[in-house]
């Protein structure tokens, strides 16, 4: 079972801040080699970004860079030089496609990165014209630049931006990209079909669900993983083969015209409606605003709204609406003066690592969690986060008194991505998982192959509500009506702390538990009689399950019904198994060292032993009667068999049609091996028939079962 960690996520009671946050770029004493080591610094990330597609830093600490750079040239005009970052627009165009020589150049952003400096854009704006002007704000999606050209109604060609002036040739991927009309619906509003070539600019993205689903598959197959949702997109769309991009399940959100004078609109607004009319997705979230207050109040509701929507955006685009007055302001060398990106607070902060503390799940896995200095981190504090298992903890090499960077981007869970190494204190000491729980103080082990460490005590507080469950369900102990209610109000009450605390409780008793709910008049709602006496009668009955329901129902690690069967079958009694080695333990059938080992050291733990011993004294039968039987002729005598699927015909569950297998001689395991004999499969047989197929086992069907147990000869395969 996965564990789950509580994250104190609270969220801030103030709406985090939007001004002014950042510190801007340290004044360096010699600009112009500080100057040329910033070049070549962002030129490396610039290149890990857009070739790579695998950043090494955030776009965070890559706009910071960026901007020093800026703000150097600005001071030392001196120092300014055409190949600079500031002055172009950052891409790449590999070798890998043809190159597509752009007819209108694609352009950056300029950013905004709080409120003032968007106001102070906006500023300009009315400084410009006189008075503000009407502008259109749209989602920024978090993907990669595409260029459509169409001809006659028909996409002719799609590439990427590149450097702006050629991008790259990715027609047959974008082909396969399903929300991209192959021809479109209608030539707008106006009606006309246009013979022309025209050319629609917007955003080809990967929504966050297909980035998590890719990245988890990447992970398991050893494959690459993508640092964003922006860099998949990207990373997917640069495939050499479309059928890798077909199964990618991309988007697209188109947002421009390249040449304006293409079609009949002559504001951003109403060529965003003729897009969709014409059969593109567009964004609906658009609003077109004539004052700064309602920009801010955009950008602050997709701030807030961000965490929602099923694909990332890394900020607002504010526009100049009409085309008219866009022209009169024109472009910089790498961005359009009419446009701004304001780019929301930054998804990672830094905060100091206070502590690393444990806690224990309900199946007694301990998950180390990172205590943190409380850090606003994307509109929320953040106070905890899991660490997962020691490994992580080691893999990402964080310590108690680490700077730490911390990122939570959107609704998702808060994780720390690693330590700053710089900052940690001299005697930071690597962690180590407790050899104790915290919890209870038994033991804490960690099996060969597990990533988890584990508490098995029997009596570990943080386990018990599953543990009472489990004991009391059906394959298990069997006591009808002990479920998770009746069980959590007994751990409430302190009444039951382990499963041999059931048998003694008596009905009178169990008649007046407070169930936690009050009825209409406003009184405690109690079991009552009726029910009380029905779970004491099934407490008593419980107490006469074969061994095997007992070991099965204690909770020992790995071991499940079919594991508990074969041991009890190998050892009759709790007493003998408890005397037999881990050597014999791992000679029974489908067991092995693992689980001989997981059996030992529960059967040998001594809270664990004392509840045993107390479920004896109180009644529960500990042993299988042996008695000596003729069991008839044994034709299936060496031989195992696997079932799985559901019997239909014979109206046999699978464990009846397991018992008349054994009582042939067969034996039954749970799990398909080399070893297995015959896999029984019935209807809807899943992965154990797979298994079979997989490595040659031979297959029965039901009706071939059905002859088996009746003549006791098997089927001619
Ligand atoms: P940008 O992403 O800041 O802004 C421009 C782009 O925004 C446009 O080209 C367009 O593709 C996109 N966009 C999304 N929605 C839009 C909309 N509604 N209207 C118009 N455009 C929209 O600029 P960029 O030049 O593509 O990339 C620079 C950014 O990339 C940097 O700000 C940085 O965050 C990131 N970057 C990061 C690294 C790194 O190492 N982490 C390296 C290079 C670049």
């Amino acid at each position: 079972m996965t564990q789950h960690t509580d994250q104190t996520v609270t969220p801030e009671p103030e709406q985090q801040s939007l001004f002014n946050e950042q510190a801007m770029a340290a004044t360096a004493s010699d600009p112009a080699a500080r100057v040329e080591e910033l070049r070549r610094l962002i030129e490396h990330h610039t290149y890990l970004y857009y070739a790579k597609d695998a950043p090494e830093i955030s776009d965070f600490a890559y706009d910071s860079l960026m901007r020093e750079l800026r703000e150097l040239e600005h001071q030392h005009p001196e120092l300014v030089d055409p190949s600079s970052p500031t002055q172009r627009v950052g891409g790449y165009v590999g070798d890998q496609f043809a190159a597509v020589r752009h007819e209108q150049r694609m352009y950056s952003l300029d950013n905004a990165m709080d409120l003032n400096e968007l106001d102070e854009w906006l500023g300009r704006l009315e400084e410009f014209f006189g008075r503000m002007v009407p502008v259109v704000c749209e989602l920024k999606i978090d993907g990669s630049s595409i260029a459509l050209t169409y001809e006659d109604g028909r996409l002719v060609r799609a590439a990427t931006r590149g450097d702006g002036t050629t991008g790259e040739d990715v027609t047959v991927n974008m082909r396969t990209v399903k929300d991209v009309p192959l021809r479109l619906r209608e030539q707008g509003r106006d009606g006309v079909v246009r013979p022309g070539a025209f050319e629609v600019r917007g955003e080809v993205y990967m929504p966050k669900k297909s980035f998590d689903f890719l990245n988890r598959a990447a992970e398991a197959n050893g494959g690459k993983v993508f640092a964003n949702p922006r860099n998949a997109a990207a990373g997917s769309l640069r495939q050499k083969d479309a059928a890798v991009t077909a199964k990618r399940d991309l988007s697209t959100f188109l947002y421009a015209i390249a040449d304006q004078n293409a079609i009949a609109a002559e504001t951003q607004w109403d060529m965003l409606q003729w897009l969709s009319e014409s059969g593109f997705h567009t964004n609906p979230d658009i609003r077109r605003c004539t004052t700064a207050a309602e920009v801010h109040e955009f950008c602050q509701q997709a701030l807030e709204n961000r965490g929602n929507l099923p694909y990332e955006i890394d900020g607002v685009v504010v526009k100049v609406d009409s085309f008219a007055q866009q022209a009169a302001m024109g472009f910089t060398a790498r961005a359009p003066r009419w446009a701004i990106a304001f780019k929301f607070p930054p998804e990672e902060k830094t905060t100091l690592l206070r502590d690393i503390t444990v806690q224990v799940g309900r199946t007694g896995a301990l998950t180390p969690v990172a205590e943190l200095v409380p850090v606003v981190v994307a509109g929320s504090t953040v106070a905890r986060a899991t660490l997962h298992n020691l490994d992580e903890v080691h893999r990402k090499d964080v310590r108690v008194g680490d700077t730490v960077i911390v990122r939570k981007a959107g609704d998702v869970i808060p994780e720390v991505l690693g330590p700053i190494a710089e900052l940690r204190p001299a005697d930071a000491e690597p962690w180590q998982m407790p050899a104790e729980c915290p919890s209870c103080g038994s033991p804490v082990i960690r099996e060969e192959g597990e990533a988890k460490h584990h508490c098995i005590s029997i009596e570990c507080p943080a386990q018990a509500q599953e543990r009472l469950v489990h004991w009391a369900s059906r394959g298990a102990l069997d006591i009808d009506g002990m479920g998770d209610e009746i069980v959590g109000r007994l751990l409430e009450t302190g009444r039951v702390t382990d499963v041999a605390d059931y048998y003694t409780l008596d009905a009178v008793e169990l008649s007046m538990l407070d169930m936690g709910r009050v009825n209409k008049d406003g009184e405690p709602i109690r079991l009552g009689q009726k029910t009380a006496q029905k779970l004491v009668d099934a407490i008593q009955a419980s107490k006469e399950r074969p061994l095997a329901r007992v070991l099965f129902g204690i909770g020992m690690r790995h071991v499940g019904k079919t594991m508990a069967e074969a041991l009890a079958a190998a050892f009759p009694s709790v007493d003998q198994l408890r005397a037999a080695t881990e050597e014999q333990l791992a000679q029974v059938d489908g067991v092995g060292p693992k689980i001989a080992r997981s059996v030992w050291v529960f059967l040998h733990t001594p809270a664990n032993v004392e509840v045993l011993e107390r479920l004896a004294a109180r009644g529960v039968r500990m042993a299988d009667d042996v008695v000596a039987v003729d069991a008839g002729p044994q034709p299936l005598d060496g031989l195992a068999f696997v079932l799985t699927g559901s019997l239909v015909e014979s109206g046999m569950t699978r464990d009846e049609a397991g018992a008349a297998l054994k009582a042939l001689g067969a034996k039954v395991t749970g799990s398909v091996s080399k070893k297995t004999s015959y896999v029984v499969a019935g209807e809807a047989a899943g992965s154990k028939y797979d298994k079979a197929l997989k490595l040659g086992v031979p297959v029965l069907d039901e009706s071939q079962l059905m002859t088996l147990l009746e003549t006791g000869q098997l089927p001619e395969l």
